[in-house]
């Protein structure tokens, strides 16, 4: 479908939740859009991690919630999910409510939404490789595709790419933690050959695995694997928490950690004596990666004050939610029943005009990152960067009057 030189309104670089949302809001809004993705499925995290729960889509209050925080096209997604699998039906998790999905699912609600946009291209395969500014403006985005290289001509560009790719290719300032403080990476493995499983199985399993650390039976890494029940009977998740950067050897490390869980459990507790590991996440999936330096940074007590803004654009609930590498899971909750807004202002990139951030890698704080991740906000977020995109691409002038 690549022609060598290809214009569009907005191009939107990544098909996780965050760019899908972008990309079908922009077009639902005029704007002929192409959505670029480098692997050939959309949903990013999402629909590759092994993910049990979107978190993020609900008020977090006692009351069991009637509907999404945010309205849009994520209401659209929660009902199409609803009708492939209406046994997964809102849950509470603590203090806080989620939506239980599987992978399959999402992937195939997200490419459906697609394909019902006339105005939406999608190129799978294609990854974002250069991009070419003059003054502050993006006028070309190189990508390559089939072991070629295209140029495609965008009026504005939604960066999407969980990692800030295209940010930094146009010059953006970004963050990215160090290895000491960032949240720890999540590597899933899904278990079969389970007998007699009960809910508490979710304590017994991370508690028999701390166990073996503190004896020096396991590796460290280990104490913070947490474990859920499957959809059929004899099937359970398995998440471990892995440090480190990305590479090789940690892919490696990965596996050896859950096959060293999976023997130690089927020794231990009897529901785990024939378990065996039948598949998991892509790879190791990094929790934290790098976020741009916006117009605005969202913080810590931004969110724990349920702070509101003239230029909110995306409400959210969710606690900070901190995967730390020496506490493990460490929550700080917001006042029941209350939440925060985004500001537009966190998906601007700084110094570039016709660039937006959307999904995880917006104006963040280290802590506010722990809340904005979640799949639901970014959604939202997403969507909110596609409205406005196609708004700024038919007027001009500034993005204001989109949020006013
Ligand atoms: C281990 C782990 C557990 C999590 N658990 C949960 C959970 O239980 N519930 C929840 O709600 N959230 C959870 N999250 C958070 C959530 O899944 C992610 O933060 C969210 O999905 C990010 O969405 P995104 O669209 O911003 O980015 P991503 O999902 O990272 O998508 C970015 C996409 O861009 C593509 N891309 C990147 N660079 C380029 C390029 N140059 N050209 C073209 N394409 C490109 C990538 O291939 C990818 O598909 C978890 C995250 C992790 C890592």
């Amino acid at each position: 479908m690549l022609k060598t030189n290809t214009n569009c309104d907005v191009l939107v670089v990544g098909g996780g939740v965050s760019g899908v949302l972008a990309a079908a809001a922009s077009a639902r809004n005029g704007a002929r859009t192409i959505l670029l993705e480098k692997q050939n499925v959309l949903g990013g995290v999402g629909a590759l991690g092994m993910l049990r729960y979107i978190c993020g889509l609900y008020l977090c209050n006692d009351n069991l919630p009637a509907d999404t925080l945010n309205s849009g096209i994520i209401r659209e997604i929660v009902s199409l999910l609803n009708k492939l699998s209406p046994q997964n039906k809102i849950t509470r998790l603590g203090k806080v409510f989620a939506l239980p999905y599987s992978g399959f699912n999402l992937q195939y609600v997200l490419i459906s939404l697609c394909l019902d946009e006339p105005n939406l291209t999608v190129l799978l395969d294609t990854t974002a490789i250069s991009v070419d500014k003059k003054k502050e403006t993006i006028n070309r985005v190189s990508v390559y595709h089939s072991a070629k290289q295209y140029d495609i001509f965008p009026k504005a560009v939604i960066d999407c790419t969980g990692n800030a790719d295209v940010s930094i290719m146009a010059g953006a300032s970004y963050k990215i933690e160090s290895l000491n403080n960032i949240q720890l990476a999540g590597y899933t493995v899904l278990l079969k050959g389970l007998r007699n499983q009960d809910a508490m199985l979710s304590i017994k399993v991370p508690y028999c695995l701390t166990e073996a650390v503190k004896n020096n039976i396991l590796p460290p890494a280990l104490k913070f694997t947490s474990y859920s029940i499957g959809d059929a009977p004899d099937e359970g998740y398995c998440k471990l928490s892995i440090n480190g950067v990305n590479s090789a050897e940690r892919e490696l490390k990965a596996r050896e950690y859950a096959l060293a869980a999976t023997g130690y459990l089927s020794r231990r507790l009897p529901e785990f004596k024939d378990a065996y590991i039948t598949g998991s996440s892509m790879g190791v999936m990094d929790r934290e990666k790098r976020r741009i330096y916006g117009e605005f940074t969202l913080t810590e007590e931004d969110i724990l004050s349920g702070r509101k803004f003239h230029d909110g654009v995306v409400k959210n609930s969710w606690p900070i939610e901190i995967w730390d590498k020496n506490k493990g899971t460490v929550y700080k909750y917001l006042k029941a029943g209350d939440y925060y807004e985004i500001p537009f202002r966190c998906m601007r990139v700084k110094h570039i005009r016709n660039l937006l951030c959307a999904g995880r890698i917006i104006s963040v704080s280290h802590e506010a990152y722990a809340s904005t991740r979640v799949m639901g906000t970014c959604m939202a977020l997403g969507e909110q960067a596609g409205r406005a995109t196609a708004y700024w691409v038919k007027h001009g002038g500034t993005f204001a009057p989109f949020y006013s």
